[in-house]
């Protein structure tokens, strides 16, 4: 088999909280437990929110963790040409509608199938000429991609999952305010970088439903995933900054030691949720 190369990828967008150390550690210990690599990539192509004094302290709390990783830092920031070529490479496909709905007007618009997360309802699919020239995004039309590619089925944690990709709808690729998507990206990267194992948080578990379509139309080997429960506080919450989760920066600048929370996260000294959360980008 060939070696393991596992990454975290965080976004500079705040502070990293004891969730995201967690989910730095599985990544991290996926990869040395098998004398493998593990890489770290800053997803910041989000330019209005990330934050370079963040990055900064991305990599201090790593460290504080006891983390190492490997290679160069990839930030995604530098990197929008080669997402750019792939988005043309969909479009030439004839996969991408430009979309040029507000957010008002897809908040109105989703619909909602039983239980699940909303989905938008296609509005600008049917624009026969559509005038570039206003401020759009470009959505992937999720019924032609599926219908080029057939059913697919990825693995998770050893097992198979058949493929769901119609779940999430037509996903935004690349953004009005940012010329890539989450989805796209982290597509392109993880294939440029090697990577073969991808350990993160099961919030991104149906997200893989798109990544895994994705791979199968620009040709791009295809990964393992493992996606790890998410931590919860002592109510059951999910551990998010929204929750008031203390920031790693803060227990850091405490003077705590970031090896020792590093352990108790391994022993599993922190609640975990049990309930599968709805991806929703
Ligand atoms: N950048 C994403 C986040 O911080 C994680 C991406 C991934 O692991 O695929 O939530």
């Amino acid at each position: 088999m060939d070696p393991v190369v596992t990454r975290f990828a965080p976004s500079p967008t705040g502070r990293l909280h004891v969730g995201h150390a967690y989910s730095a550690i599985r990544a991290h210990d996926h990869a040395r437990s098998r004398g493998g690599r593990l890489l770290l990539r800053i997803e910041d192509i989000d330019g209005t929110r990330s934050r370079p004094e963040h990055v900064a302290a991305i990599l201090l709390d790593l460290a504080w963790l006891g983390l190492t990783w490997d290679g160069e830092v990839i930030h995604q920031s530098r990197r929008l040409d080669r997402y750019a070529a792939a988005l043309e490479r969909l479009r030439a496909m004839g996969l991408l509608y430009p979309c040029f709905c507000t957010r008002a007007e897809i908040a109105e618009a989703m619909s909602a199938p039983h239980g699940a997360a909303p989905l938008y309802p296609g509005t600008c699919r049917a624009i026969v000429e559509p005038d570039l020239s206003r401020p759009h995004a470009w959505r992937l039309d999720m019924a032609a991609a599926v219908a080029r590619t057939g059913a697919l089925e990825w693995s998770d944690a050893g097992r198979i999952v058949p493929g769901d990709p119609l779940a999430l709808g037509d996903v935004v690729l690349a953004r009005k305010d940012a010329p890539a998507s989450y989805h796209l990206a982290v597509t392109v990267d993880d294939a440029a970088q090697g990577v073969t194992d991808v350990v993160r948080g099961v919030d991104l578990f149906a997200a893989t439903h798109v990544h895994r379509l994705l791979q199968a139309l620009l040709g791009l080997p295809v990964p393992r995933w493992h996606h790890h429960a998410l931590l919860t506080g002592a109510d059951g919450e999910r551990l998010a900054k929204r929750h008031g989760a203390p920031a790693l920066a803060v227990l850091r600048e405490r003077g705590e030691d970031g090896r020792a929370l590093a352990e108790r996260l391994r022993a599993g000294d922190f609640p975990k949720a049990a309930v599968v959360p709805t991806f929703t980008s």
